[in-house]
């Protein structure tokens, strides 16, 4: 008899086993998809890990129902891949393939399907297909589980698929991103005119028409003055002339209408010739290129705007002569945004883009192009999950501003590192890595003093621009005078309106977002809370809403204290939304943008706030550290941070490591065309050591600072640490729970365990939580630590009373 080993995308120890006929033992390959019986009544899809006659003893062995693909579409080197971060994260394989896969391609019977309706070609559909479609005319969301009711269960799922492929139905997981950006128009002079003796004839044309000679002399006067991109809207209430008459002219090709757009669908052709590289710049390379034949992982530590991005690009492109994949990995969906038009102008239609905001369909097409080694998607630009595509010829991964958190998967499992499982995949490649970053972290920056990275530096900005001159600015006084306006001091003030009329651009810097994180009652003291979590709400004015940045629980501001009844209900500290408002009634005069979670949600968020910001329609951008991460605008002179001392106090041993990543980093921003940029930090604390470090720009202290008390305190890189999460919504039995897991921890680890410990929300969404940290002794191989904790794991969970508690593992918890 045939059996294949299927992994199923559930946190299951083991592989599942099925019987097969000798004919589909034949066909089936490692990597196809199979639809099979799951539970009592259920369907999954799950992908084969291999096939063989040995038949399991401990369960009674199930049919497959379906084979769904005709060819793999995971590779036996993604099947390694994903071993080994089972193995290393302790999690189990179907965790990873969870992850892993795109969501289209694991139809269950709890996923949930629709009609797509944009489809209108019905005719193109056979009778089962046609069934579905029509029963989800009635009822517009249906679970597969129901639909399976009006086919044949067995087929369900192939029909789905193909029902999927035709584009008649969409999965509910991608409906919230089914709209369309909405692209501001802009109007510039037809490129007809554009010489003066053209331009001449044509204003001595119009003289005729009055109306539009005086949108067109209107038009020049917007554009003499602010050198800006003019939008239509502009243009109609400077001139105060009708729409028609724009319009006329636009139909007259005298005027033209264009957007400012990141399409990233259809992508022209390269346009531009990879930049030559500066002396250093080139030294560099060649430096890269010698290592890389040592097969070594190097480091590219480039203070910001010293042209880190060009390498990478020269790197790209030998890489994709030689006919290999390049993947280039970034930590923050904002950042594709600015790079894939910066990379089309080299690469054209070369490059394909991965990340979670865009639709399952498209996910799946990057996976195919991927898989198939088509040209389409030679460079793969993407967010940590692009680690799990199915590369073919890998020959290149960048790892960019590779100090970046966002890297590490928390929740849910698996809870990778992208920058450490990219080195992982390189090496069964035989690809090279380059991690690039002006702050790099510590482990990495420790891993080249062991020799285990190779290092490069760039230690001039491009055109020798000189790095921004970072002041700190104590707010003590300025508060205790009386002499702050709203949250901006004066010095900062008096900045942001000089740059504001040299017309250069300003980025303000806050790491919260909402008008203020707390609300509280100056009569009884008092604070709305989050019903479900142990947490502050924070309040918005714009909605006017109480909302938990936790669970997303919200209500509207209420206009008494909930507690003792008065109207005394005052806000405590300020987020994004606050300084946004503030800005706005200090420079009336002055465009004012912000970029934090609440403004760029949907597909297109960021895009339409940075294109604007770049277009120059916002002169002051406010926002959270999204605003940090490498993004290249060449007309901000200045950087304000209005508060660094939260960042102070992070609760972590890499506290002061992060708040120099994060403040060198917004630093970064300003001045990176032409002239020196300014950056002034506010603070209560203007003698911290680390704000002195970040002031001179000086990684070196920072380094052998936090190295030393790595060392001195045992945490990483000089011991390894594994932290374990207990969650459960009874507050005492996930105490008792805790109590127990120490112990048998404690048993092993002796002084090595932590805690537990509740974090700073103690409760999220209901479930109470309790922290364990370990740290690993040094003498044991690592996978005996695993070992035991995963034994301590096992037993916990088969005991009756804990049965219910979560029990979350996290290697390398940071
Ligand atoms: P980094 O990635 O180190 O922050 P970038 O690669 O973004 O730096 O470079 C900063 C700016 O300088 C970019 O606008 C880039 O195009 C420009 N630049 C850097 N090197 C060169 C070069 N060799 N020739 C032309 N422009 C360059
Ligand atoms: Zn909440």
């Amino acid at each position: 008899m045939n059996f294949v080993d299927i992994i199923l995308p559930r946190p299951l120890q083991n592989l599942f086993t099925y019987r097969i006929t000798p004919d589909e033992a034949h066909f089936l390959q490692p990597g196809m998809r199979v639809a099979v019986p799951f539970g009592k009544s259920k369907i999954a899809t799950g992908i084969v890990a291999g096939i063989h006659r040995k038949q399991p003893t401990a369960y009674q062995v199930k049919d497959i129902y379906q084979i769904l693909d005709k060819e793999a579409i995971v590779t036996e080197m993604q099947i390694k891949h994903w071993q080994w971060l089972a193995k290393y994260y302790m999690c189990t394989l179907g965790e990873v393939l969870k992850a892993a896969l795109p969501a289209a391609f694991l139809l269950e019977s709890e996923t949930l399907v629709l009609k797509n309706k944009k489809f209108k070609e019905e005719h193109l559909l056979n009778n089962d297909e046609f069934l579905i479609v029509e029963a989800l005319e009635k009822q517009p969301v249906l679970p597969v589980k129901k639909i399976k009711d009006i086919v044949d269960k067995k087929r369900i799922l192939p029909i789905l698929n193909t029902l999927l492929g035709k584009n008649a139905i969409v999965l509910k997981e991608e409906v919230v991103e089914q709209y369309s950006p909405k692209l501001v128009k802009y109007v510039r002079l037809h490129h007809n005119y554009n010489n003066e003796e053209q331009l001449q004839y044509l204003l001595d044309n119009l003289s005729k028409a009055p109306q539009q000679r005086h949108a067109v002399l209107t038009y020049f006067s917007i554009k003499g003055i602010t050198q800006k991109p003019v939008s239509k809207k502009k243009l109609r209430e400077a001139s105060q002339v009708s729409s028609s008459v724009i319009k006329s002219l636009i139909e007259k090709e005298i005027f033209e209408i264009y957007t400012v757009q990141t399409d990233r669908v259809k992508y022209e052709n390269a346009t531009e010739a990879i930049k030559k590289l500066t002396k250093h710049q080139n030294a560099a390379y060649e430096q890269i290129n010698l290592h890389f034949e040592q097969n070594k992982v190097v480091l590219l530590k480039g203070i910001t705007s010293s042209g880190k991005t060009e390498i990478y690009v020269k790197l790209i492109s030998k890489t994709i002569k030689k006919g290999q994949q390049v993947l280039y990995l970034l930590p923050e969906i904002a950042l594709t945004a600015q790079l894939i038009l910066r990379l089309q102008k080299y690469f054209g239609n070369k490059i394909a883009v991965f990340h979670s905001k865009y639709s399952l369909k498209e996910r799946v097409e990057v996976w195919k192009n991927v898989l198939l080694g088509k040209e389409s998607a030679q460079i793969v630009l993407g967010v940590r999950s692009s680690v799990f595509l199915p590369f073919k010829d890998l020959g290149l991964i960048i790892i960019d501003e590779e100090h970046e958190t966002s890297f590490k998967q928390f929740d849910p499992a698996p809870r990778y590192h992208a920058r450490d499982a990219a080195v992982v995949l390189a090496h069964n490649h035989k690809a090279n890595v380059l991690m690039g970053s002006a702050t790099p972290s510590v482990e990495s920056f420790y891993n080249v003093t062991q020799k285990k990275y190779a290092l490069v530096e760039l230690t001039e900005r491009y055109k020798k621009v000189q790095l921004p001159e970072v002041n700190l600015i104590d707010i003590k006084e300025g508060f205790r005078k009386k002499r702050m306006k709203g949250h901006f001091s004066e010095a900062l003030f008096k900045l942001i309106e000089d740059t504001l009329i040299e017309n250069k651009q300003v980025i303000l810097f806050q790491n919260r977002r909402g008008y203020s994180p707390i609300v509280e009652c100056t009569s009884c003291g008092i604070s709305p809370q989050c019903v479900n979590c142990d947490v502050s709400l924070t309040y918005h004015k714009l909605r006017n809403e109480l909302q938990c940045h936790y669970c997303g629980y919200t209500i509207a501001m209420p206009k008494t204290c909930k507690a003792c009844g008065n109207p005394t209900l005052n806000t405590k500290g300020f987020g994004t939304e606050q300084i946004e408002m503030e800005m706005k009634g200090l420079f009336p005069e002055a465009n004012v943008g912000r970029m934090d979670l609440d403004t760029t949600r949907g597909k297109y968020g960021y895009e339409k706030i940075i294109n604007a910001f770049q277009a120059r329609e916002i002169d002051v951008l406010v926002g959270t550290q999204m605003l940090s991460k490498g993004l290249d605008f060449a007309h901000v002179a200045m950087v304000g941070v209005m508060n660094a001392d939260n960042l102070l106090n992070f609760p972590d041993f890499r506290a002061h490591e992060r708040c120099f990543q994060l403040l060198v980093q917004v630093s970064g921003r300003a001045g990176r065309a032409e002239k020196q940029g300014k950056v002034f930090i506010q603070t209560f604390n203007p003698y911290h050591r680390i704000l002195q470090q970040v002031t001179t720009n000086d990684y070196a202290a920072m380094y052998k600072e936090q190295i030393y008390e790595r060392h001195q305190y045992k945490y990483p890189p000089f011991v390894r640490m594994i932290g374990v999460t207990l969650k459960h919504k009874d507050f005492i039995k996930v105490n008792t729970a805790a109590d127990w897991v120490y112990k048998s921890l404690f048993n092993v680890f002796k002084d090595g365990v932590l805690g537990p410990t509740s974090p700073a929300v103690g409760r999220i969404r209901n479930q109470y939580i309790k922290n364990l940290l370990i740290k690993l002794p040094t003498d044991i191989p690592l996978y005996k630590s695993k070992l035991a904790i995963q034994k301590i794991k096992n037993s916990f969970e088969s005991i009756a009373e804990f049965r219910s508690v979560r029990f979350n593992v996290d290697v390398d918890p940071y």
